[in-house]
């Protein structure tokens, strides 16, 4: 099966083209790394499969299906880089609505497990408003909001950035290992590698709107 498929993709802005004659395969059940520096496309990308936006060129297929589709976005969660969330309400409003949004498919005990449980960063009060927390916790109820709805697909744009290495590697951990236990397609976009180190198994790498690289990490480790 497949997570994300694209063929000869290209977006264009006013500024000119962001991604330029993608192509490329990400399998599903993989944790893929998009990495590229910033300003590489990136955030087009993952803007693209969550149904944000449309293709100037090409396609992009998303599980399947058209991205946004009515049977392709109820299986997709999508954290932007500045996941607003809703910042009036408190995080137990937050994950309310989540339930209401998501019924039939969203996992309170997750959603409460990964906001809550301790470690760095943890501690975060279900009565706190989304705006009086932390970076890092905001971060954190965002990540729990998008893993509560039990998606087959996750996009996570820069979802460490602005955070200290020691929440980051934890949050990091418990990201995965919940994917891990779900079979879920993760695609994460990064410009810093080392970030994803070991935690990926799938690579794309983009720079300057286009594929430069893209495979199995074993397939391209052992090929070099
Ligand atoms: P990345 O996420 O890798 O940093 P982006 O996808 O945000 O890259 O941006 C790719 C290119 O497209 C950049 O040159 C950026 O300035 C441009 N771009 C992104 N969004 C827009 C937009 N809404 N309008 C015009 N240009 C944009
Ligand atoms: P990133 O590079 O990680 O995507 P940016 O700060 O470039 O983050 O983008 C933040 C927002 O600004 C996005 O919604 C993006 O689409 C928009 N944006 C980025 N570059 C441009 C641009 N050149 N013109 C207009 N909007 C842009």
């Amino acid at each position: 099966r497949t997570a994300l498929e694209a063929v000869d993709l290209g977006v264009r802005y006013r500024g000119g083209w962001a991604l330029r004659d993608c192509s490329f395969r990400v399998p599903a059940g993989r944790v893929c790394a998009l990495v590229g520096p910033n300003g590489a496309g990136k955030s087009t990308l993952l803007s693209l499969a969550a149904g944000l936006r449309k293709p100037s060129a090409g396609r992009l297929s998303v599980l399947g299906g058209a991205p946004g589709g009515a049977d392709v976005r109820p299986r997709v969660a999508y954290v932007a880089q500045d996941n607003p969330l809703y910042p009036h309400f408190t995080v137990a409003e937050t994950l309310r609505l989540g339930r209401e949004l998501n019924p039939g498919s969203w996992d309170q005990a997750a959603a409460e497990r990964f906001v809550h449980e301790g470690g760095a960063g943890g501690g975060v009060r279900p009565g706190a408003r989304v705006d009086s927390l932390s970076g890092g916790q905001r971060r954190r109820v965002a990540l729990a909001f998008a893993l509560a709805k039990r998606p087959e697909l996750l996009l996570l744009d820069e979802p460490m950035s602005d955070l200290d290495p020691l929440v980051r590697h934890e949050m990091m951990a418990a990201l995965m290992a919940q994917a891990a236990e779900h079979a879920t397609t993760v695609v994460i976009a990064s410009h810093v590698i080392a970030e994803l180190e070991g935690a990926c198994d799938y690579l794309l790498l983009i720079a300057d709107g286009r594929v430069r690289l893209a495979g199995e990490v074993e397939d391209l480790l052992s090929a070099h």
